[in-house]
């Protein structure tokens, strides 16, 4: 590492970004436009650095959440198509996007309202794609509404209706993708039979891409597979590999003795005499936090029941462990804040100077952790990254 090292940090192996992408291109027909994800920082791979690599290699098209986190990516060079998958809510954001080229959502006949008054008044030519609900329930128009829109819309020529999609609920059930596809279909004839045609139509995820070829319509969002692994409860063949390790380096060792118990409440009893490693990463950085959504039905609820009776246990396989020297060594005790307790055998030589990789769900590692991207010579950090340049750390050199 070429860098003074920070407390903790984030490596991404460059290589296995391309190596997706190309893997992703393999599922692709012709013609058919790959829209790279690159919401909540690019899953945790960094935002800039993720995508000035895509553009490197080809990739002419992104999609974010919201219009603050495409603003980031424009301003520090990317410029690419970049598309907002949520509809903006007030006039200077509208204005915003429209200075800076960035393609809006319109959700709704208030988005629809809004964009048009925005426009109009100030002269702003504007990119949107019109969002339709077919199931999900967050936001999107109506087929009867989508039609109003686009007569009330065609009349301001500023605004270029230049793409039409929807999101879908569950790729792993093939029969509720193939109802909100047709009901997609058939909300796209509809307008096409009233003379109004959009140059992009999408619908598929990374789950609809593995699973359902023909839902590939012009234009596919990727995000998931791009990031080195398929959905939950979706397989296939792609060889896909995770580019995103954690990092930190150990911030103290001590020995203890045998039946010592460490951490708030006690909770954990060394059974043996053994070292104790305290490292800077805590549930402020995901780690022992799960999403706390519903389970997703009685299954998924015997499972993370199963889960929590045999952590509790003390069962291996479900300890949370850390990597150091190349070998994995258990998480003891509760979590806190911004540390945890590592127990790793008296015999072992350690050194504050050993780096410890620890597992962490990517997108709750927040962007104040510093990434940095491999190549062949060394690291470079996201700040230092030029898109322009980018392709010649994925060509293995640093800037000439
Ligand atoms: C997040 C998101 C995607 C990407 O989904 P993946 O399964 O990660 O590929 C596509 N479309 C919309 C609207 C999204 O919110």
């Amino acid at each position: 590492m070429d860098y003074q090292q920070p407390q903790q940090w984030v490596e991404i192996d460059t290589a296995a970004i391309v190596q997706n992408l190309r893997e992703v291109k393999t599922l692709l027909k012709a013609g058919v436009r790959l829209i790279a994800v690159v919401k909540a920082n690019a899953y945790g791979h960094g935002a800039l650095g993720t995508a000035s690599i895509l553009e490197s290699q080809g990739v002419d098209f992104f999609a974010v959440s919201y219009l603050e986190e495409a603003l980031k990516l424009r301003s520090r060079g990317i410029k690419s198509e970049i598309m907002i998958l949520s509809p903006v809510t007030e006039e200077e954001q509208v204005m915003q996007g429209a200075q800076q080229n960035i393609t809006l959502t319109l959700a709704s006949a208030y988005d629809a309202q809004l964009i048009d008054r925005v426009s109009k008044r100030y002269e702003l030519s504007l990119k949107v794609h019109l969002k339709i609900e077919t199931g999900l329930g967050r936001f999107g128009l109506e087929g009867s509404e989508a039609l109003e829109i686009c007569h009330s819309l065609s009349e301001n020529p500023l605004i270029k209706m230049d793409g039409i999609y929807t999101h879908m609920v569950n790729a792993s059930s093939t029969d509720s993708c193939q109802q909100q596809f047709s009901l997609f279909q058939a909300t796209i004839e509809k307008l096409q039979a009233c003379g109004y045609h959009f140059t992009w139509q999408h619908c598929a995820n990374s789950g609809v891409l593995a699973l359902y070829p023909h839902m590939q319509m012009g234009a596919v969002r990727i995000g998931t597979l791009l990031s080195g692994h398929y959905p939950a409860g979706v397989s296939g063949g792609l060889k896909l590999m995770d580019p995103f390790k954690f990092k930190c380096r150990i911030i103290a060792i001590k020995k203890c003795r045998k039946g010592s118990t460490l951490g708030y409440y006690g909770t954990y009893r060394l059974k043996r005499d053994a070292q104790i490693v305290v490292i800077p990463v805590g549930f402020i950085n995901g780690l022992a936090l799960e999403v706390g959504n519903p389970p997703s039905g009685w299954l998924d609820l015997a499972k993370i029941i199963l889960k929590t009776i045999l952590s509790f246990l003390g069962l291996n396989r479900f300890t949370r462990s850390v990597v150091i020297q190349g070998k994995n060594y258990p998480i003891r005790g509760k979590v806190f804040m911004q540390m945890a307790l590592v127990e790793i055998p008296d015999d072992i030589q350690l050194s504050r100077q050993d780096q410890v990789e620890v597992p962490l769900r990517k997108t709750l590692v927040g962007d104040g952790i510093p990434r940095f991207y491999r190549y062949q010579e060394g690291y470079i950090s996201e700040e230092d990254l030029d898109p322009t340049k980018a392709e010649l750390i994925v060509g293995g050199r640093i800037y000439a």
